[in-house]
Formats: C-alpha cells, sequence, structure tokens
C-alpha cells in the first residue's frame, strides 16, 4: 500500500494531521501515520498518548507574544473553513477572557496593540466591568488590581479530538494514505538517501522525506535518528473537572474561557490558571475544568517511567488537588460540584518556548514538528502549514522569522543551574 512514498507524517496528532492534509494537497505522495485513540482497558502505550484525547482547548486569537499570536490567529481565521470541508463540527464561540495583574499593564498594552494592528476586535474590561458581566466569576486579587482582555467573537474552545478527525478526513480526501500504527525505528539508508521506518507490526516503510509530528514522547519512541534528543521539558498536567447539573449547568454555560496570569513569584500560591466552562464530556456528564499554570505543584517528568506512570494512572497529587481545588474556589465561588474528577495529562515545553519547526542536522529530508508548549492546540492548523512548508523546502511565507522555531538539541539545552528556569518563573503566559 505505501510504494513510493514521497513522505511519511510520522504522528496523528494535532500538528501531524494538519502537515499531512497541506502536504497532501501539494501533491505529494503522503503516508500519515499514528496510533489511533486507545479504548475501554487498552494497555497504554507510550505511541499512543496523544494531548488531543480531550474534549476542549481554549482558543483565542489574542496572543502573549507576536508569534502565538500569528499562529494562532492564522490558524482560527481558517476553522470554520476547515468544518465546511470537512463536515466535522469543532469550534464552540463562547469568548475568551484573559485576566491580568494590572501590574504587568505593559505587556497588556503590546497584546492589544497587536490586535488592533492585525483587526481582533478585544475589549479592555475593569474589576467593574468583569463583575457586571460574568457575575459567576470571582475576581482574583493579583498585584495592582485586576482587568481583563475580552474577546467575543473568534474565541472559545475547541474540541482536539474532533479537529484531529477533521484534519484526518481532509488529508484522506487530498489522497493521503493513513495508517494506525506506530513507527519503531527511523533509519537512513546511506547508499539511496531514502528512509526505512519499522512498524510496530513488523512491517517496514520506505519514503524520500520524513516528518516527526510525535508530541511529549518524542526523545523515548526511538524516532530520532542516531539516537539524537531534542531540548524537550515534559511536566504534568494536572486538571480537575467540576460536574455541575442543574441550574448551576444552566447559569454556567454562559461563561466564556477564561486564562489568568499572575506575574507574582509567590510558588503554589501563584493565581494562574486556566478555566473551561461546562463542557459535555463522553461519560454525559457536563464538567467545570481547571488548569494550572507553571506553578511548583507542574513537576517536571524527566524520565520515560515517570511520563508513561503518570499518563497511565489519570490521578494527580493531593498538593495538586488541593491548589486547583482553592483556584477554583476563587474563579467560581459559588460552585457546587455534584462530584469532582481529576485528569492527568502531559504537556511538553522548549527552551525557546515556541514549536521546533525545522531540519534535524541541516538535512532537508528529516524535518520536525513538535513542542506545543501546552497551547499548541488553537494554533495547529497554522503550525502544520509551516511543517510542510519547511518539508517542501518551499518559501517562508509567515512574517515570523523561520529561525524562531528552529530544532535545539538536548545537549545544546542551557545546563541547570538549580534556578528555575525562565519558563517556570512567573508570568507564565497565556495557556
Ligand atoms: C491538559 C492540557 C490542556 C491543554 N490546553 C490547551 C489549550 O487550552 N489550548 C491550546 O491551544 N492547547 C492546549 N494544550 C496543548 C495542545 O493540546 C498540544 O500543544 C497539542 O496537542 C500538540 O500537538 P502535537 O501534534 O504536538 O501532539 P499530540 O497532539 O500529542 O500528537 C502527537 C501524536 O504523535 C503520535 N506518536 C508519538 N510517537 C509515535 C510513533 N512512534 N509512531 C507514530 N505516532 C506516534 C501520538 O500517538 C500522538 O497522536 C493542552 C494540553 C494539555 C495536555
Amino acid at each position: 500500500m505505501s510504494e513510493n512514498l514521497e513522505v511519511v507524517v510520522v504522528g496523528a496528532g494535532m500538528f501531524g494531521s494538519a502537515a499531512a492534509k497541506y502536504l497532501a494537497r501539494a501533491g505529494l505522495k503522503v503516508l500519515l501515520i499514528g496510533p489511533a485513540e486507545p479504548g475501554g482497558e487498552e494497555a497504554f502505550s507510550q505511541y499512543a498518548f496523544s494531548a488531543h484525547f480531550d474534549e476542549a482547548r481554549i482558543t483565542r486569537r489574542l496572543g502573549w507574544d507576536a508569534v502565538w499570536g500569528t499562529t494562532d490567529a492564522r490558524s482560527m481565521d481558517r476553522f470554520r473553513d476547515i468544518e465546511a470541508e470537512s463536515g466535522v463540527e469543532f469550534f464552540r464561540e463562547c469568548g475568551s477572557l484573559v485576566v491580568l495583574a494590572r501590574s504587568i499593564a505593559h505587556r497588556t498594552d503590546s497584546m492589544l496593540d497587536q490586535c488592533r494592528r492585525n483587526g481582533i476586535p478585544v475589549e479592555r474590561m475593569s474589576e467593574d466591568a468583569m463583575r457586571r458581566s460574568f457575575p459567576e466569576l470571582g475576581i482574583l486579587h493579583m498585584a495592582g488590581g485586576t482587568e481583563g482582555l475580552y474577546e467575543a467573537t473568534q474565541a472559545g474552545y475547541i474540541n482536539p479530538r474532533r479537529l484531529v478527525a477533521a484534519q484526518i478526513a481532509l488529508a484522506a480526501t487530498a489522497g493521503a494514505q493513513v495508517r494506525r500504527a506506530a513507527v519503531t525505528a527511523v533509519e537512513k539508508d546511506v547508499s539511496t538517501g531514502s528512509w526505512r521506518l519499522g512498524i510496530d507490526d513488523g512491517t517496514v516503510v520506505h519514503t524520500q522525506q520524513v516528518l516527526l509530528a510525535t508530541g511529549a514522547f518524542t526523545n523515548h519512541n526511538n524516532v530520532l535518528p542516531g539516537g539524537r534528543r531534542l531540548a524537550i521539558h515534559a511536566f504534568t498536567e494536572p486538571n480537575l473537572l467540576f460536574e455541575v447539573d442543574g441550574d448551576q449547568l444552566d447559569r454556567m454555560r454562559s461563561l466564556p474561557t477564561v486564562v489568568t496570569v499572575d506575574p507574582a513569584d509567590t510558588g503554589d500560591a501563584n493565581l494562574s490558571l486556566y478555566l473551561l466552562p461546562p463542557i459535555l464530556y463522553p461519560d454525559g456528564r457536563w464538567y467545570l475544568r481547571i488548569g494550572p499554570g507553571m506553578q511548583p505543584f507542574v513537576e517536571e517528568l524527566r524520565t520515560v517511567e515517570a511520563m508513561a506512570s503518570w499518563y497511565a494512572k489519570q490521578q494527580i497529587t493531593p498538593r495538586q488537588w488541593a491548589s486547583l481545588t482553592n483556584l477554583m474556589q476563587q474563579m467560581v465561588p459559588d460552585v457546587k460540584p455534584v462530584s469532582v474528577r481529576a485528569a492527568g495529562c502531559i504537556i511538553e515545553k522548549t527552551p525557546s518556548r515556541y514549536p521546533y519547526l525545522g531540519h534535524l542536522d541541516d538535512d532537508p529530508t528529516i524535518s520536525v514538528a513538535i513542542g506545543g508548549n501546552g497551547h499548541g492546540a488553537r494554533g495547529s492548523d497554522e503550525i502544520g502549514r509551516l511543517a510542510a512548508l519547511t518539508v517542501l523546502g518551499e518559501r517562508w511565507d509567515c512574517p515570523i522569522d523561520q529561525a524562531v522555531f528552529a530544532p535545539i538539541y538536548a545537549e545544546h539545552d542551557a545546563e541547570s543551574t538549580g534556578e528555575r528556569p525562565d519558563f517556570l518563573k512567573p508570568p507564565f503566559g497565556l495557556c
């Protein structure tokens, strides 16, 4: 089935599925390969982990900086088209509220300037205006007071499972083959210059080019040739889900998604968080979902065993539970949940804070699209498109300097000084 392939995209997640679509549309003979979501009692495999196995990811065009603002806005401008072309709905426009400490008003000003330049309507709200517009929300006490940036349109959340399904369907429509399996080895045949990929069903695939879009477990999945490792730091991403029903559900349904940015370096007492309005989960219940910024209780997972065990258990630590409960009580003071349950995911951070999009070892036949940094979902269509341009070797048509996305190898990662690295210091940016 997979003879004379021009490119194999490894990883059918958010970046890989988008990249496969653009590569197939460019006329390449593409194979997209990655396991489907495990179901039921199936044992967890590090190849089948994916950060998109959930029901909601916050989307907004307002960006913490020009890089994320650009990838996110360009992606989101295409979401309705992707829905129409695929027939798969995934985008709910419930609005987005970003709550920030007034002590970083300069940062808020620059985000607003960026939005103005790009024609993105955002309302700057005082504490009183937020109280009036969102009576269910508590006003957090942050340095200098708080203010809000509210985007009413083209913002809210996406269902990441459904976006990936839409991208895979569009890739297939454009001619890509899709294979539900895992790649267990990636080797270059030096005599022919082509790539040989071992598959977990014992077969082998040959291709001229490879794009690795393998997410958080990349360093541990034997997909980086020559035993290389990229500078990717994996972290626990603990969430609490508060089940609501009846009146509570009715009142909270109209909430926007919320992200807060607290610049105070107060450890676990830092108030940075993200909150999703009630969302219907596959168990038929509605949950408000809360997650953290990068407080110390968000722990680094340094080994593949730690990553696999964290994900397989779907439990969070008592310290994480207590902190998230405290944040929820401050954010939605009147919530009286029917039940509360935990969910554990993994996010990967790069020292650049941006995804890696580029060739490995200057070899134009192998590229990567890795490093969502905990907020790659909303920009995934543009990140996939840029990854496709990289593979195709075509002109870079994005205002962001391509060098921003250059992959960094683990051996070039800054030596640990024992101090918290920058991405673990507040303000943590926008989740
Ligand atoms: C709890 C949580 C909340 C988040 N909230 C937000 C949010 O609100 N907004 C936002 O924009 N983003 C959010 N994110 C981040 C977003 O989900 C990720 O950045 C995004 O999913 C990254 O896409 P990816 O393609 O790099 O990785 P993934 O979507 O994880 O896909 C990687 C794929 O590679 C496959 N793979 C790995 N190894 C192999 C192999 N050897 N062979 C074949 N396939 C392989 C896996 O099966 C997987 O499907 C959140 C993430 C988490 C965990």
